[in-house]
């Protein structure tokens, strides 16, 4: 970094709104990390530096933490355990974490979470109090919130099937209550991505805490076996298009399993997920899905589209 001495003026106003900007971020409750290396956050291990991230220690504090950026203008992107998203080389703004956000209260079989509990927490804490309902999520990275962002499924079930209620941050910055059947759940898809995510109540069965503990097992195990879990991924790379069409399979179909672009390639265990191979970027991500795209159009006449998020806001350069 340059010495304030050899900065220009533009520079050192630029230099001193940053400043009072973490200031504000840090009186209002979140901790800050400057120039953060998004790959360290993000399950495919992708994405480079950051202006910074911050993490609000309270809700009160992400409220307060948004108000603030929102107030100066300042491009921002939520981010929960980053197991969907895929950043760029840079990005030129603040990335909000909400890893710290975990809080929990029971009341019998409803449960409140806050948005950054982790999915795998979630369901350890509901299993060992016997309750059941979720247990197809298991093994599911990433965090509450996330998952209600794009209705999170596997093998069936959806989670927005649990929901009660979600507390959300609305455009005007206002705190609201949503009741599930305000809420529109579709295939990956839910009306929560109007809206910032503060926490939910999701209702579960009551069931033997040993049984519950053993249908998780059982999901794992089916995942264990067919995705690719011990390379870094984000997930499943495009929605199902419709109900039979099986993209894993259809990219398979086509020979693409190994196709490389980078340092990423479509897994040679699951073709529905693509793999970073070491030091992949966003470019590459995006090189390989236009790549399988082109030619399942070409040979199916389907448009695929992704499931995961690209994000926008910074360069490839
Ligand atoms: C190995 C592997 C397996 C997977 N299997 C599945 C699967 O079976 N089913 C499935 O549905 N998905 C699966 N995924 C994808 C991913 O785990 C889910 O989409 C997960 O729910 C994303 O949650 P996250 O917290 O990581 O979200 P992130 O990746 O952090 O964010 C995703 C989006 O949600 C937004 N977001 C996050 N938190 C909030 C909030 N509090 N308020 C508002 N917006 C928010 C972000 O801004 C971003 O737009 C898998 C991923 C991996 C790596």
């Amino acid at each position: 970094m340059k010495s304030w001495k050899s900065c220009t003026f533009g520079e050192r106003k630029t230099r001193k709104m940053e400043t009072e900007l973490f200031e504000e971020l840090y009186l209002a409750g979140c901790q800050i990390r400057l120039n953060a290396e998004l790959s360290e956050y993000t399950t495919i291990k992708i994405g480079g530096p950051a202006q910074a991230i911050v993490f609000p220690q309270t809700t009160e504090a992400f409220i307060k933490a948004l108000n603030i950026l929102k107030g100066r203008e300042i491009q921002y992107k939520i981010l929960g355990g980053g197991s969907n998203v895929i950043p760029p080389k840079s990005f030129h703004g603040i990335v909000v974490s909400t890893k710290a956000l975990t809080g929990i209260e029971f009341s019998g079989n409803q449960v409140a979470f806050d948005c950054g509990m982790s999915v795998r927490r979630l369901l350890r804490l509901v299993a060992s109090r016997g309750l059941s309902g979720l247990e197809f999520l298991s093994g599911l990275p990433g965090s509450l919130g996330g998952a209600l962002f794009m209705n999170a499924g596997a093998f069936g079930g959806e989670i927005g099937n649990l929901v009660e209620e979600v507390t959300v941050l609305g455009n005007d910055l206002n705190v609201r209550s949503l009741k599930a059947e305000e809420i529109e759940f579709s295939y990956r898809h839910s009306s929560l991505r109007d809206y910032v995510i503060l926490g939910a109540i999701l209702k579960f069965d009551y069931a033997k805490p040993e049984k519950v503990i053993r249908e998780m097992e059982l999901v794992l195990k089916r995942r264990l076996e067919k995705q690719p879990l011990d390379q870094p991924s984000a997930g499943s790379t495009f929605k199902r298009p419709r109900n039979d069409f099986y993209v894993g399979t259809t990219i398979e179909a086509l020979g693409l399993k190994g196709l490389r672009v980078g340092g990423v390639e479509i897994s040679r265990k699951h073709a529905g997920f693509i793999v970073n191979r070491g030091n992949a970027t966003q470019e590459d991500v995006v090189r390989l899905i236009e790549k399988v795209q082109e030619l399942v159009y070409l040979t199916y006449d389907v448009k695929l589209e992704t499931e995961v998020e690209i994000w926008k806001g910074g360069s490839y350069a």
